[in-house]
Parts: structure tokens; sequence; C-alpha cells
């Protein structure tokens, strides 16, 4: 108990150069206490799950079919390699980003059965995704959410080496740093930041929730609408149900772990029948400057334009650098660089991702799935040419060409609730995700892992007391 009210307690702050650059300010050093004590057995091969079949291994497993709508699957197993310890209703885990994977890959490695649920279509990632262009015989893999990640902590950084070690992630070795915005670039730090991680150069970013969901059991392209408790009585477990009220994967579950974020969020938690310290940390708003202090959490939303640039063409002397104090531009990254294909070499451009600033995505914010082709122009061409007369090239932007335009509405977090995640004993309901530790690819996964320990010790009868949210600060 005591060990899990220190992991609650402590502040983390920073952990990723990415979430500092998004926001502007410098980089800070992540203090990390608790937790690293409690997480036996997340770094595989624990005493309660054993190492065979784990997460990623040779014995890799497809995805689960989809269960769109249909309820899913009721057939209740043990997963292949785990040996499960808590033989009770499995773990619900709504939301198959990075939180919600790791949290579900750790629980399984603690022996406690879970499922994930996520509305990506094609796969889980939220937030941690990559597309593939094809250009004359070529394929592009380009990251257009996270560019890259830190793995400061141990847990992370335990994660990490496994993920090395099977060709899931690398370290980047490119040109990365900040831009002035009259173009001068500053290399970064590595020695001072510690190194920046990618994905693999077969599928990018996409291949760490691909490697967590492995072995895992995940619903793809199901939206969890409702939790309703079990015979009304809350802590006696819970049912999912989908919009159209058709029950979910197995029927029961013992928990339900919120990996998700924003205003739908928010919606499900509101289906409950009575409060939980779940529902407070859940709402939110959507701004571009955060509040010094909130009672929730507040989002940014971002434009990422993925552009088609002729090589040779620019005059970049950088693969990836994140934009000082533009009034478009946070950041602009050469995925062509980044992940060299053997075909790449022989395509006539490069695929660069950039990523506008949060008050450029604020000013031009549109729903996310419709997106107005008059805003798509706009918003694409000045985009484009910010980037061209950035680089001091401007008559070059008309030879490039957008291949793709996504709003992220729920971007990024621009401040968090200062715990590692929010657990609610009596209603056995919990919080993991990038808002609660630190708006990044590793504050996520921290926030997962940190989770499932909680999980899995109250599940076996710990008796942890609920961990409500702190106030929100900016990050
Ligand atoms: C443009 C952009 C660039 C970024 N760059 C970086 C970077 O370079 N480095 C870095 O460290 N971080 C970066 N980040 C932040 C990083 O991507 C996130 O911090 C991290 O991926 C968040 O993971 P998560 O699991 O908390 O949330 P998410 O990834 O948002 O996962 C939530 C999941 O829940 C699903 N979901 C939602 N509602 C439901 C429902 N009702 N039922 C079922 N499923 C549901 C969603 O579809 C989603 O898959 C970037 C983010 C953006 C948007």
């Amino acid at each position: 108990m005591a060990r899990l009210a220190a992991a609650a307690a402590v502040l983390v702050v920073g952990g990723s150069l990415a979430e500092c650059r998004f926001q502007g300010r410098p980089q800070l050093t992540v203090r990390r206490a608790g937790f690293g004590k409690s997480s036996r057995g997340l770094s595989g091969g624990g005493d309660s799950t054993g190492g065979s079949g784990g997460v990623g291994s040779a014995n890799v497993r497809q995805l689960r079919e989809k269960a769109i709508d249909s309820g899913g699957s009721s057939e209740s197993r043990t997963l292949p390699g785990s040996k499960p310890t808590y033989d009770g209703p499995p773990v619900a885990v709504v939301g198959g980003g990075l939180a919600g994977l790791a949290c579900g890959l750790a629980l399984r490695r603690l022996g406690v059965r879970a499922a994930i649920f996520d509305t990506g279509k094609r796969a889980p990632g939220g937030r941690a995704s990559s597309k593939t262009f094809k250009r004359q015989g070529c394929t592009h893999i380009v990251d257009h959410a996270a560019q890259a990640f830190t793995a400061q902590g141990p847990e992370i950084r335990a994660l990490v080496e496994e993920m090395e070690q099977e060709g899931v992630v690398q370290q980047w070795r490119g040109r990365v740093g900040s831009l002035s915005n009259t173009g001068q670039f500053t290399p970064r730090d590595e020695t001072r930041e510690g190194p920046l991680w990618i994905g693999s150069s077969s599928t990018g970013m996409a291949a760490v929730p691909t490697w967590l969901a492995a072995e895992q059991e995940v619903f793809q392209d199901v939206w969890v609408a409702k939790l309703e408790p079990v015979r009304g009585a809350p802590g006696a477990g819970w049912v999912l149900k989908t919009p159209k009220g058709k029950q979910l994967g197995e029927g029961r579950y013992s928990y339900v772990v919120m990996a998700h974020n924003g205003k739908c969020a928010d919606r499900l938690i509101n289906t409950l029948p009575e409060k939980t310290v779940a529902h407070a940390p859940l709402r939110c708003k959507f701004t571009a400057k955060a509040s010094p202090t909130s009672d929730r959490l507040e989002l940014s939303s971002l434009w990422v334009c993925i552009l088609a640039v002729p090589r040779g063409s620019s005059p970049a002397s950088f693969d990836g650098a994140f934009v000082e104090s533009h009034a478009v531009l946070s950041w602009a990254g050469n995925n062509s660089a980044k992940y060299p294909r053997p075909q790449t070499g022989q395509s006539d451009v490069d695929v660069w991702t950039l990523i506008s600033t949060a008050p450029y995505g604020s000013k031009n914010k549109c729903s996310q799935e419709f997106i107005p082709p008059e805003v798509r122009t706009k918003v694409s061409e000045e985009m484009r040419n910010a980037f061209c007369t950035l680089l001091g090239a401007p008559g070059v932007a008309d030879s490039c060409e957008v291949l793709h335009m996504q709003l992220w509405g729920a971007a990024v977090p621009l401040n968090v609730c200062q715990q590692h995640f929010v657990h609610d004993a009596e209603a056995r309901v919990g919080i993991c995700g990038d808002w609660l530790t630190a708006p990044s690819v590793e504050g996520a996964m921290f926030s997962g892992l940190a989770l499932a320990d909680a999980v899995a010790r109250e599940l076996r009868g710990e008796s942890l007391p609920s961990t409500p949210a702190q106030p929100f600060k900016r990050g």
C-alpha cells in the first residue's frame, strides 16, 4: 500500500524532447520514484508469469479479428504463454493507445487477463501510428503523429531494450535538433538529453503498438459507448456496451481501465450510475494555451501535413527539427531519411512530416472526420509555404506535393494532473494515459504500467485506497 501511495504522489515532469518543445519550454529532468520498486515482472519473465511466449516473441499471433458492433467474441481462454494467477473476470481496457496497450501487457505479465477495446480500424496505437505512401515503386514509411520518443525511466528503458532486441525500435542516429524561425539549425545534445528512439524501418512508429498488442486480446474497430455495473452493484464487475447497446467481449469484466481522453471519455464515464474518482480528471477542454492551474485537462489541436519534396531541391541540413517561435510550424521531419529502405534511394522525393503549432491548430480547427476542402487547401498551402520559406527556398513550394492532411483534434495535453494513474477502489475503475504523468510516448506507457501494477494488487485483495486526481497544472 505504501508503495502505491508513493507512486501516486510523485510528480513526474518532462520525459520527452517532443512534449517539451511542443509546449515551447526547455526539457526538464524526469524525477521518478516509488513505482520502480513495485514493478516486479514488468520487464518479462517475472515470477508471476514466466517468460516464455512473452509479447513480441517469435510466437506472435495475429491481432484478434474485428468485432464491430457484434459484441465481439464470448470466448474465454488463457492466452498462450501466460500463467494467470488471478482467476476472476478479466480487466477491460478501453483505449488501445500506448497507455492502454502497456497496461494490458503489464497486467498479462502480472498474471491478470485483460482485453483491449480500441476504435482503430486497421490497428490499435492511437496517436502512435504510421502510414505508407507509394511513389514510383518506392514505399515511404511516414510517422504522422508521434515522431520519436525518450526512454529515461528504468521501466520504459527495460521495455525499449526488449523492443530493440526484436528490431521494433532503433535509436535515431539522424541529424535532429531545433530550427530557429530564421532557419538556423542547432543539433540536439544527445549526451546530455539521452537517445531518441524511433520505430522500425519497415513500419515506423506503428511497430511499437503492434509489438505491445501482439498476443494480447485486442478488439479492434469497436466503440465502447456504455459501462454498466453488473446487477447494478458497483464493484461487482462491469459490462461494456456498443452504441447500439450490444454487449462487448466476454461479458463481465472485473475492472475497467479508461485509457483514452477527450470528450468521448468524459461521455463514457458519465454513463456510470454513480460518481467515481475517475469522473473529474476526464473532463477536458480544447485550447491553444494552458492555464497555470485548472480543474480539467486542456488539450491542443495540431495539423499534420505530409509533403513530398523533390529530392535534392530542399536545402534542409537536418532530418528532424523542432521549429522555434514560428507562427505555423512546430516540427519538420524527413521520413525518407529516418526510415531509409532499399528502394528509397531511387525515389525522386523525400517525404516530410510537418506539424503545426497549437495556436495554428486551434485557429484552423474544423471537423476532424470531414475536413472542408477550402480548409484543407488553405492549411496545406500555408504549411507547405511556411516550410519552404523556412528553408530559404520559397520557390520549391510549387514543386512539392501534399500527400495527406490530418487534424489531430485532441492532440497533446497542455497540462497534466501530476500523478501516474487514477484508481477508484470501490467502483474498480482506473485511468491511465499521457495526460496524467507526462504528455509523451514515454509518459503514456509509464502510466499504463503503473496502473497495471495497482490493478493487479487490487484484484488480488490488497485493498488499495482510491487515488483521486490532483489538480491539473501546466506541463
Ligand atoms: C501530432 C502529434 C505528434 C506527437 N509527437 C510526439 C513525439 O514526437 N514524441 C512523443 O513522445 N510524443 C508525441 N506525441 C504524443 C504521443 O503521441 C502521445 O502522448 C501518446 O501516443 C498517447 O498515448 P495514449 O495511449 O495516452 O493515448 P491515445 O494514443 O490517444 O490512445 C487512446 C486510444 O483510445 C481509443 N478510444 C477512444 N475512445 C474510445 C472508445 N470509446 N472505445 C474504444 N476505444 C477508444 C482511441 O482511438 C485511441 O486509439 C505526439 C502527438 C501528436 C498528436
